[in-house]
């Protein structure tokens, strides 16, 4: 019977099975993935077949089909490690706050170039908007600007007065969306206008899975009442942060990636060549300086995760 996991935790899985029951899986056997070391070998999102056990509603995870794509989180501890956070997602959203908290340039660069280089299509939901002053605003628009004018769509919410929450409703209908954020910025809130029962669904399956014992819970799916899937990752502020190599890193700005051809040298790093197409358009305007400056950060390793 296939399934879609819905719930992972160190040692037990939860599957929304085809029958329409949600079953507490474990694993038999060994599930590989290709090129990376994992600490988990299943995750939310992915589609698996289960065999059912003699009691109700417990199964085996037998089989993990391919999956579309997927996202990591390097191990603090074991750097040859990952642990996959989420599979098979459409989209990425990063809710991004200016003031209470703060989320700078350089964090949502860099959890932009994480999903270029991911495949996963993203966006930018900017929270709060009853909190921004005239002076905000302007800001709000110049950040708006900067983001849309490269192909990357942009929202502007108050989940607190549920301002253009219908907008990220339709956003999010029938897709698998990955919401990210600095903690503060407000996801649990937007997720709640969103649909009001998910924190209830939350607290019921810890309740019923987890028998008063300690368990972690790497991400969660969220289905949505009226079609879609949400992923929450509690406890994980941003999207896994993978390594990408120095001369990869440009095909991850599509603001670069879109001009680098022009450039007189194949390998320009776009730093100080001569004839650098991008340079041009940096000093033309073209190129957001901010972005620019998020590039060579990136590039240098410099770590603008704050
Ligand atoms: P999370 O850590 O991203 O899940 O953030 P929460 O949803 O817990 O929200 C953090 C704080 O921001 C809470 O005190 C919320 O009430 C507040 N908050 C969330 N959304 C808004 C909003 O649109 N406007 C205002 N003024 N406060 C908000
Ligand atoms: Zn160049």
């Amino acid at each position: 019977m296939k399934g879609l996991v819905t719930k992972s935790t160190g040692s037990w899985y939860e599957v929304l099975a085809d029958d329409g029951n949600l079953y507490r899986c474990r694993i038999k056997g060994k599930f590989r993935t290709k090129d990376i070391k994992t600490t988990n070998p299943i995750a939310v999102g992915d589609w698996v077949d289960i065999a059912p056990e003699a009691e109700p509603y417990t199964a085996i995870i037998v089989r993990l089909h391919d999956r579309r794509n997927y996202i990591i989180r390097k191990s603090v501890n074991l750097s040859k490690q990952a642990q996959i956070i989420a599979a098979n997602l459409d989209q990425a959203f990063l809710v991004v706050t200016l003031a209470s908290p703060f989320t700078s340039l350089g964090f949502i660069d860099r959890f932009l170039v994480t999903a270029e280089a991911y495949d996963i299509p993203a966006g930018l939901i900017f929270n709060k908007l009853d909190l921004f002053s005239e002076e905000g605003m302007h800001v709000l628009n110049e950040y708006q600007s900067i983001y849309r004018h490269i192909g990357y769509p942009c929202y502007e919410v108050s989940a607190r007065n549920g301002t253009n929450i219908n907008i990220i409703k339709q956003l999010f209908q029938d897709k698998t969306t990955l919401v990210s954020g600095h903690s503060g910025v407000g996801k649990s809130t937007l997720i709640n206008a969103i649909y009001p029962q998910a924190a209830l669904r939350t607290a019921d399956i810890s309740d019923w899975s987890d028998k008063g014992r300690h368990t972690t819970t790497f991400a969660e799916m969220i289905m949505l009442p009226f079609g879609g899937r949400l992923i929450d990752t509690p406890g994980i502020r941003e999207l896994g942060i993978i390594d990408i190599e120095q001369q990869e890193l440009s095909h991850f700005f599509p603001e670069m990636r879109e001009r680098m051809n022009g450039c007189r040298f194949n390998n320009c790093r776009h730093i100080n060549e001569p004839g650098c197409a991008v340079l041009l358009a940096l000093e033309a305007g073209d190129i957001a300086p901010s972005r620019y400056d998020s590039y060579l950060s990136i590039y240098h390793g410099n770590d603008t995760r704050a």
